[in-house]
């Protein structure tokens, strides 16, 4: 027997979407998905964590936009997030149009408690203006009660009507850009659903156990129906939903993926903003040299190469080490502490010179070493900025205002 070939069946064909710069379904590699607990109004404490989750392997993250606060914040979020981000929908239309006018790259309805017909096919019309794709998220706990009657419970077969009937609405308005997962807490069922859906669709599917509860029993179940959905070929992104750390959740999708050889192990793990109206570099031209500089030296760190430093160091707190733009000045950081201020023809260098010495020393050793004088240098480069572009430099007032107008509150 050839032990190194794969065991995984085939992975079944399914159409592709994309979920902003993420491609979902096809041959792309099999995404991991996780969601804020932070109230998505507060915008710095939701940015911290989508940072975290996106270093601890996240590759899409969902927000919650259940009121007009949330939706105004995600206007700020999104063009500032590592991630595409992907607004969570229950019961208000008015939800999803502002979710959409706030900017985010995917939706994900709830079929169950979003039911009139008009308002759905309203949405995917919209959606469909932007290019924006549509998670079908059917949940055994929230099924449709007229489907929860007519099949005698949440059985596979009620799940799986639950997403057809969704999908029927989205064709008569030829929108086509969705993914479709049918979650339940009992593995046995979720397990079945997926089977069927499967078969039914040839959308990507998202797979989670949905409600499996704290470590370590929500990590088995949720392992449990995942791994062996990977291992028959279905599945194209994934979730783990666990009542602990969302951390845990990426970790989590990471690690299985990686143990079934559908992902590559990281070494080095280099995360880089997306770049938005603050950027001070070119955040592409900065993360690719640093990447290339970094990838051969085989250091188990997290780098992160941030636009600006008004905002970069707080955002990518938990990297070890990172390097933020200002002024033609680049601020290395680490841990969120500024460490030393180097010219930004210099950024690169600084970085691999640090990174080295990191891994040497760690991170303790390297923190006692700062330059004392680094941390007023970037509040004063932080000042300037500031004053230079002013509080609203991704033009977030517009797109709050027609928030407000669209949204009755
Ligand atoms: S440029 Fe600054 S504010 Fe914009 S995404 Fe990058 S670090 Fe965040």
């Amino acid at each position: 027997m050839d032990v190194t070939a794969s065991p995984l069946s085939p992975r079944r064909a399914t159409r592709q979407i994309h979920v902003g710069p993420v491609a979902v379904g096809g041959d792309a590699p099999i995404s991991v998905q996780s969601m804020t607990t932070t109230k998505t109004a507060d915008v710095e404490g939701t940015l911290g964590q989508i940072y975290a989750l996106a270093a601890a392997g996240a590759d899409i993250v969902r927000c919650t936009c259940n009121e007009r606060a949330a939706a105004e914040g995600l206007a700020q979020i999104v063009p500032r997030s590592p991630v595409p981000i992907v607004a969570d929908i229950h019961f208000h239309v008015e939800m999803a149009l502002a979710a959409l006018e706030a900017g985010v790259q995917g939706l994900r309805l709830n079929p169950g408690n979003l039911r009139k017909p008009e308002e759905i096919k309203l949405v995917a019309s919209e959606a469909k203006d932007r290019g924006v794709p549509i998670r079908i998220g059917v949940n055994a706990g929230s099924l449709h009660p007229e489907i929860y009657e007519r099949f005698g419970g949440a059985t596979p077969e009620a799940l799986v009507e639950s997403a057809r009937l969704e999908l029927a609405y989205f064709d008569e308005v030829d929108f086509h850009d969705v993914k479709i997962s049918v979650k339940a807490s009992s593995v046995a069922t979720m397990i079945a659903a997926y089977r069927l859906a499967s078969e039914t669709f040839d959308h990507p599917l998202h797979l989670g156990v949905t409600e499996a509860g704290p470590l370590p029993g929500g990590l088995i179940k949720g392992t449990a129906g995942i791994a062996t959905l990977l291992a028959e070929g279905i599945g194209d992104t994934l979730r783990y939903s666990l009542t602990a750390d969302p951390v845990e959740e990426a970790r989590a999708g990471r690690q299985l993926l990686e143990a079934l050889g559908l992902r590559e192990r990281r070494g080095l793990d280099l995360i880089a903003c997306p770049s938005c109206g603050r950027a001070e570099v070119d955040v592409i031209g900065v993360a690719t040299a640093a990447q290339e500089a970094l990838a051969g030296l085989g250091l188990p760190i997290q780098v992160a190469v941030m636009g600006c430093v008004v905002n970069g160091p707080g955002e990518a707190r938990h990297a070890d080490l990172g390097i933020a733009a200002g002024k033609k000045r680049g601020h290395l950081f680490i841990r969120g502490q500024i460490v030393r201020v180097v010219p930004e023809d210099e950024m690169v260098a600084a970085l691999v010179e640090e990174a080295t010495r990191i891994a040497e020393e760690g991170v303790e050793a390297r923190l006692a070493a700062r330059d004392v004088s680094a941390e007023s240098a970037a509040a004063a480069d932080r000042a300037a900025l500031l004053e230079d572009r002013g509080l609203d430099a991704n033009h977030v007032t517009e797109k709050v205002n027609e928030i407000r107008r669209r949204t009755r509150e």
